[in-house]
């Protein structure tokens, strides 16, 4: 295995063994309360980062650090079939709006945002804290092992994930201004089409043809640098730089 690829490992086991402590700062709901309270929760401000970081990263922030996408990596063990994608993958888009609107509305009837409360609902920062905050957390690891079970690898990402939607906006509006960001390119006269990259690819991209079409940009990409870390002929290369 490649350098690149056990360092993503390791902080993605990292990332999971700390996912006790920071599970709220990735709540959907808590940024609904707080709104709801005129108040801004941790889930705001880590949301804010995904929006504005994925300008320059893109969706590394799946592929590299959260604790969700590092579960559900685990669970490939069990189940590494590709899940139905295309069309599907605008369901966490029909979830996304409903619950944006959601939190703008709380927001707009308590009158707007009147205070930071970053550490809302955690005891001393850290989110399971009490018997109900375990309930929670074997709840939503629960969620993702039944759907990585039923449907395939990474299917919360594919389908219902809240966050990524702020990345896939975020990098469509890089993308559009051409900001320097994290990108791979590829040289098609290179490929043999040996198919190592989309069987190793964690959100099942049909990778050598992208290769082949010359467009490594996917709105699924998770920039995990697997498929140019596997790759027999180094057809495919991580970069950071403009399009
Ligand atoms: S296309 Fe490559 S970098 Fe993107 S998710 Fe698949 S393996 Fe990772
Ligand atoms: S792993 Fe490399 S050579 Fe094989 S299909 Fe993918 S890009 Fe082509």
């Amino acid at each position: 295995m490649k350098k690149r690829q056990r360092i993503r490992n390791l902080i993605l086991l990292l990332s999971f063994l700390l996912f006790p402590v920071t599970q709220f700062y990735f709540s959907p709901y808590l940024i609904i309360w707080g709104a709801s309270q005129g108040m801004i929760t941790a889930s705001f401000f880590t949301f804010a980062v995904f929006l504005f970081g994925s300008l320059f990263v893109g969706r590394a922030f799946c592929g590299w650090v959260m604790p969700c996408g590092s579960f559900q990596e685990l669970c490939f063990q069990v189940n590494d079939k590709e899940p139905k994608t295309g069309k599907l993958n605008l369901l966490k888009f029909v979830i996304w709006v409903p619950w944006l609107i959601t939190i703008f509305v709380m927001a707009l009837l308590a009158g707007g945002y009147k205070r930071v409360e970053y550490f809302f609902a955690m005891d001393h920062g850290i989110s399971v804290s009490n018997i109900y905050a375990y309930i929670i957390y074997y709840g939503v690891l629960l969620l993702f092992l039944l759907l990585s079970l039923i449907f395939g690898k990474r299917a919360t990402c594919h389908y219902i994930c809240w966050m990524s939607p702020f990345m896939i906006i975020g990098r469509k509006i890089s993308n559009w201004i051409n900001l320097p960001s994290i990108r791979l390119k590829s040289k098609k006269e290179n490929c043999v089409q040996c198919g190592s990259c989309r069987k190793a690819c964690p959100m099942s991209l049909e990778v050598n043809k992208m290769v082949t079409e010359k467009n490594m940009e996917n709105s699924e990409c998770i920039l995990c640098g697997k498929c140019a870390d596997v790759c027999p002929k180094n057809v495919i290369t991580m970069y950071f730089g403009r399009l």
